[in-house]
């Protein structure tokens, strides 16, 4: 059921998982602690290496705050545009600053058995099933809710991003699609420690 490359998170409880990429940031970091706050949401963030590394006070605020600080890779690399090596040397660079088994790569991007080679070292690479387009400049915010209110189920991993462009976005739907959702007896949880299924 569950390949090197997870996509969403099926179970019987109706669990929602937020997740915020490219962080932390000194400008959007504390305030979507904030938010989630005032709307009782346990997120994951997909951190950049370099930027935790940078800013270990606002790491040390989502650990504190409850959520799970994940590996987003250590610089914002394209697989596509570097070899295996140059790759997986800045997966695990992400790690070591992030402390996390959980990997998004940096736009989504991979070749065919990277997952699986990372899954040997322990790394789960997760994705996501409901990309919410909080990023882009030609999509409303309307437009950002109605598609998350209509893909989102049980088990869904939605994707924000933790960065100054997509914040205005990120105020505006988070809490009304977290009203929407709770409406229907969903939770939103972090990513635990560990996975919650059988890793191999
Ligand atoms: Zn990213």
């Amino acid at each position: 059921m569950y390949g090197p490359v997870i996509w969403r998170i099926p179970g019987e409880r109706r669990e929602v998982y937020f997740t915020f990429d490219d962080g932390p940031s000194p400008v959007t970091t504390e305030r979507i602690l904030k938010l989630l706050e005032k709307t009782d949401i346990k997120a994951t963030f997909f951190c950049l290496g370099e930027n935790a590394q940078a800013y270990p006070p606002l790491v040390s605020l989502l650990k504190a705050a409850g959520h799970t600080v994940a590996n987003h890779g250590f610089r914002h690399l394209n697989a596509w545009s570097v070899d295996w090596h140059a790759f997986h040397k800045n997966v695990i660079k992400g790690r070591e600053l992030t402390g996390s088994i959980w990997f998004r790569p940096p736009y989504g991007r991979l070749w065919p058995g990277y997952a699986a080679r990372l899954q040997e070292e322990g790394i789960r690479t997760v994705m996501w099933d409901v990309l919410s387009g909080d990023y882009r400049l030609d999509v409303s915010r309307h437009e950002v809710l109605g598609r998350c209110m209509k893909l989102t189920r049980a088990g869904s991993i939605v994707v924000f991003h933790d960065q100054h462009r997509s914040w205005p976005v990120v105020e505006w739907v988070v809490p009304r699609l977290a009203e929407f959702l709770r409406k229907q007896g969903f939770n939103f949880s972090a990513l635990p420690p560990e996975p919650p299924f059988p890793v191999r």
